[in-house]
């Protein structure tokens, strides 16, 4: 009797009854299967993923590069033991292939599970290697929603509830040249996402990065970039910052990272990595950092990106979104490469054209600091015909708001 009363109780239900909920108007979709830039619902519809699950399947979903390594990781052994004690072959590979493919500064790279993770971790390590304790970030800014994270969010609403937070924290304005001398010699870090993601795809001058590159040189404080959302050619280079011509101290790295795995990495030069191994040991821990099926995953996935050479499409592809997306409600279209949005009036616009287009099966979304912007961020492996498709949906849309 038991099992025929569970048996009745849908999927859905059951995700709002023993699954914790963060808001009170979740999409609801329940998906069955995905596959490249689609995913499949129980009734079989088919929705193109313009958000790309958050930044995360730049590649698409299930690529079968990815597949494969993680079928051959799953024959070998799974969790061993904590981060930093033994020498796990798939962790050492994707190191070493991702220093490859950044400046020689960036050389040492600690794995952790997700961006907020990372997060955590650069912000200790700049404490740490600078014996200093004030941080810098950015109004607006989006670095994670744990403790470390949401200090250095630039969101009061978010924060307020959940004080007191890390002290010594200061906030400066995003692309302010006038805001860069609040940077001094008590500043053991600035942590900057490279273009803003969540406070609706800001992107800052060059001039600007490279004086905050120089401010930092001139105090002796460490400057972070999270490309948590950006890097891995989202934005038409591999990382953001080869835009500016400037390499942070730290890089932060999560989502596409791990090609549909969940994995997060902070890199760093090994120099300033080093200070987390000694006096005391063991000054950063995390149990699954670095999982060896993540780690493999990650390896596959950034092959992929390399190999299929699907960075260099991306401006081509940014070039079409612009061309065809041309409305009288289209306040701006902002943002570099796939890294893009779509500024409207109001929030209730944005969500009507949302639904809208989840009904004609394209999934599409806004940003937590700017609800007025809906985000396209679609796979990198998007054809120009799905993107055509696309916007078409996206313009009869427009075309019913009131
Ligand atoms: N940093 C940026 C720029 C992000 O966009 C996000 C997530 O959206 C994070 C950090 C946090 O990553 P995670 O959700 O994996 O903790």
């Amino acid at each position: 009797m038991q099992a025929y009363t569970i048996a009745m109780i849908s999927n859905k239900q059951l995700f709002l009854l023993n699954t914790a909920q963060t808001s009170t108007t979740p999409k609801m979709l329940e998906i069955e299967h995905a596959s490249g830039i689609y995913l499949y619902d129980t009734s079989g519809k088919a929705y193109i993923d313009l958000v790309s699950g958050f930044a995360v399947s730049n590649i698409g979903h299930r690529h079968p590069a990815v597949l494969d390594a993680i079928r051959a990781q799953l024959d070998k052994y799974l969790h061993l033991t904590v981060y930093g004690e033994y020498v796990q072959t798939p962790m050492v590979k994707f190191a070493e292939k991702l220093v490859s493919v950044l400046p020689s500064r960036l050389n040492n790279v600690y794995f952790v599970n997700s961006g907020a993770e990372a997060t955590e971790g650069a912000l200790k390590l700049a404490k740490r290697f600078t014996g200093r304790s004030q941080i810098i970030s950015c109004h607006n800014a989006y670095h994670g929603s744990t403790h470390g994270a949401l200090s250095v969010m630039g969101n009061e609403e978010f924060k307020q509830k959940y004080r007191p937070l890390l002290p010594d924290v200061s906030f400066i304005n995003f692309n302010a040249v006038e805001d860069l001398e609040l940077i001094t010699t008590e500043t053991a870090c600035v942590i900057m996402e490279t273009l803003q993601g969540e406070a609706g795809i800001r992107v800052a001058d060059v001039d600007y990065m490279q004086m905050l590159r120089q401010r930092c040189d001139e105090v002796g404080a460490l400057l972070i970039l999270d490309e948590i959302q950006a890097a891995f050619g989202r934005t038409g280079k591999l990382f953001a910052f080869e835009h500016y011509g400037i390499v942070p101290d730290i890089l932060l790295l999560a989502k596409a990272l791990g090609g549909g795995m969940p994995i997060g990495a902070f890199v760093a030069d090994k120099r300033v990595m080093g200070v987390l191994a000694e006096n005391p040991i063991l000054g950063h821990i995390t149990t699954f950092g670095g999982h060896p099926v993540s780690c493999a995953a990650g390896l596959a996935n950034l092959e992929v990106i390399l190999e299929e050479q699907l960075v260099p499409t991306v401006f081509e592809k940014e070039a079409l979104f612009r061309e065809l997306l041309v409305h009288p409600k289209i306040r701006e279209v902002r943002g570099m490469g796939l890294m893009l949005c779509m500024q409207l009036d109001s929030f209730q616009q944005v969500e009507q054209v949302s639904q809208l287009c989840g009904k004609e099966g394209v999934i599409i979304d806004w940003f937590l600091h700017c609800e007025t912007a809906m985000r396209i961020a679609p796979p990198l492996i998007i054809t120009t015909a799905e993107i055509r498709k696309v916007c078409k949906v996206i313009l009869a849309a427009l075309d019913q708001l009131a």
